[in-house]
């Protein structure tokens, strides 16, 4: 049994994380945490996500529960996401980190925890989108330098606050892998007055925001006369938080690192 704790347990996706725990046989909810001096501190988290009692209470900190849990699920912003880092390293936790949004300075920081604690990090925890990363790799093999434009669509709900989604990246970035192709370099992230003509090796991005969209994805390998389009739809934020439960069955008690979902899910090439 992993014994999990969740940061940001009122959160859209904290209340998702603590249903999947729950209904997970192989997991104990260990604690969850709120924010410290919010009205939910001292609540049942279960009679506050809507699934009758769970006999855990929501806290403040995550000092309160140190005793409590081997994994942090964290979904939070990239600054809170940091400072738990910082903590789990210290104590010998692990970590599952959905958290998107973090900047290059922020990344650096979470590579150089990843060699003092296991992390699970991915900016989508679906299955049907990690399984998606495999089936762009080969589609970018056979279609990107034969002619075929590659551009990345993404939508999401009105809330959402980085974009493109972190999704979308790392599409961009297994399309741009398997061409040899730099992201950063041949990124395009907006389009506006006399942008010019299209280059051939530049890989598009275009992002629609609005309403309670859980999350969509396409990429599309666009040639003269014909053109491919490969789609993921989430249509519940449960399938993320499934996947994360996962995950945090799965990282506990391996060796420092940085993991991703396609470790978890033994979708590894080679
Ligand atoms: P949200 O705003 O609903 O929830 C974030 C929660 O974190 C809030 O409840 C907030 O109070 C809490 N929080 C922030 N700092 C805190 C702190 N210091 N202490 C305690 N609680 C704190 O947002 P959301 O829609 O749940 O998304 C959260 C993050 O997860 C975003 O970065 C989003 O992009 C990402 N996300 C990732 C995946 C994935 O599969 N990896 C899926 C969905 C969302």
């Amino acid at each position: 049994m992993t014994r999990i704790a969740i940061m940001g347990a009122s959160g859209r996706m904290g209340r998702m994380l603590v249903q999947a725990v729950l209904e997970d046989e192989h997991a104990d909810l260990g604690g969850a945490v709120v924010r410290s001096g919010s009205s939910l501190v001292g609540v049942d988290i279960g009679e506050l996500c809507g699934l009758g009692r769970a006999g855990v209470t929501a806290v403040g900190s995550l000092d309160r529960i140190i005793d409590d849990f081997d994994v942090l699920i964290d979904f939070t912003t990239p600054a809170t996401t940091l400072d738990n880092l910082a903590f789990c390293a210290e104590h010998g936790k692990g970590m599952v980190i959905g958290t998107t949004g973090l900047d290059a300075e922020q990344s650096n920081q979470l590579e150089a925890y990843a060699k003092r604690l296991p992390l699970v990090f991915a900016a989508n925890m679906s299955t049907g989108v990690n399984l998606s990363l495999n089936l762009l790799a080969t589609a970018a093999k056979a279609l990107g330098d034969a002619g075929f434009d590659i551009e990345v669509i993404e939508a999401h709900h009105r809330h959402k606050v980085d974009a493109p989604s972190g999704t979308a990246l790392m599409m961009g970035r297994a399309v741009a892998d398997a061409l040899g192709r730099d992201l950063d370099q041949c990124g395009v992230f907006s389009r506006v007055g006399q942008c010019g003509p299209r280059r051939s090796d530049e890989i598009g991005f275009a992002t629609v925001r609005g309403g309670d969209i859980v999350g969509e994805h396409t990429v599309m390998f666009v040639a003269e006369g014909e053109r491919i389009e490969i789609t993921h739809k989430a249509s519940s934020r449960m399938t993320f938080a499934r996947g994360a439960a996962r995950a945090a069955g799965w990282v506990a008690g391996r060796a420092p690192g940085h993991y991703d979902m396609q470790d978890v899910l033994g979708l590894k090439h080679g």
